[in-house]
């Protein structure tokens, strides 16, 4: 049971240990990064208690199974942001409170997911918060996030949470192995900057432009230290269109000024990576003292982002600070 969950042992022992004595709680949080397994194993904790196979279960064959992984299962929903929307509002979280005193179509068991859980409007989250404090016996919710902050505690009391780690680099290679066509060469060539996280691996297997415009932001960004003041406008303006962008690539900014900071200290990088053309022109126009207040600033976006924030300003604000401490005004 669960065996298909690599690297986050000890939640499938907890979440096998609660199936095999029926003790299931009616609702759960998943934290950790984006693609770090989540969605899968709330995913997979559906088949184990709706299979129909008499042993091994869940067995991947069953029509339940397959219809799970196939995100067709009337028993099994999923909310999300509607798509063009940032957040899941209260009407999504009103239509499916209200169908939930209606008898799951297997009659034992209804799993509500809630992936971005984070993404609920108050207003919503407040509408989910009735159903979780008089939970019916049928229902049962699992909340994924990457930020659990920005969920009401008294939602958070009601759940039981786990965090789901980062993996290390054996086992999201060994997932992406198994998991995908893709050779060891190319999965080696983007295990660094997966962040430990085999989806966002998977992501930059796919979108191997994303190599690309990491490095034009790079150079942007460069430019932007340099004292070109259009940059803040349009690195901003690009960055605000979606919030899974303004991770991506604030996450990406960390790690890279991280690695600059380790090369200024003359330490060596990560696993034999070896510095590049950027990392040497950062390294010429940075010294040690401004890439750690730059790193502050970018540690003190990602705190902010958590929030339903406007993006385009709070990166305007976060690059007009990196500018200044460039400058030295800081
Ligand atoms: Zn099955």
């Amino acid at each position: 049971m669960l065996e298909k969950i690599k690297g986050h042992h000890t939640i499938t022992e907890h979440l096998k240990k609660e199936i095999l004595s029926g003790g299931v709680s009616h609702a759960y949080l998943f934290t950790g990064i984006n693609g770090v397994g989540k969605k899968k194993t709330a995913l997979e904790f559906a088949k184990s208690l709706l299979c129909t196979a008499t042993e091994n279960k869940p067995c991947g064959r069953c029509s339940v199974c397959s219809q799970i992984d196939h995100g067709n299962h009337p028993d099994v929903q999923v909310i999300t942001p509607k798509e063009g929307e940032t957040t899941i509002k209260i009407t999504q979280v009103r239509e499916m409170v209200g169908k939930l005193s209606i008898k799951p179509y297997t009659g034992d068991l209804r799993m509500i997911i809630i992936d971005d859980a984070d993404c609920m409007t108050p207003e919503a989250q407040n509408s989910l918060l009735k159903s979780l404090e008089e939970p019916l016996s049928y229902n049962l919710f699992v909340l994924l996030t990457t930020h659990p902050q920005s969920i009401l505690t008294t939602i958070r009391s009601r759940c039981q949470s786990y965090y789901f780690h980062p993996l290390n680099n054996e086992v999201v290679a060994a997932i992406l192995k198994a998991e995908t066509e893709y050779d060891s060469a190319a999965i080696n060539g983007v295990l660094h900057q997966s962040g430990g996280s085999p989806g966002m691996g998977l992501y930059l297997l796919a979108n191997s432009d994303i190599q690309n415009e990491r490095k034009l932001f790079l150079r942007d960004v460069y430019h932007l230290l340099k004292g070109d003041e259009l940059k803040v406008f349009a690195l901003a303006e690009s960055l605000s269109k979606d919030k899974a962008l303004s991770e991506e690539r604030l996450g990406f900014l960390i790690q890279w000024f991280y690695e600059v900071g380790l090369l200024l200290q003359s330490f060596e990088l990560a696993e034999g990576q070896q510095p590049d053309e950027a990392h040497i022109a950062y390294l010429k126009i940075l010294n040690n003292e401004k890439n750690e207040a730059i790193l502050k600033t970018l540690f003190e976006m990602m705190a902010i982002l958590q929030y339903n924030v406007n993006l385009r300003l709070q990166w305007e604000m976060t690059f007009i600070k990196i500018m200044e401490i460039q400058k030295g005004y800081n």
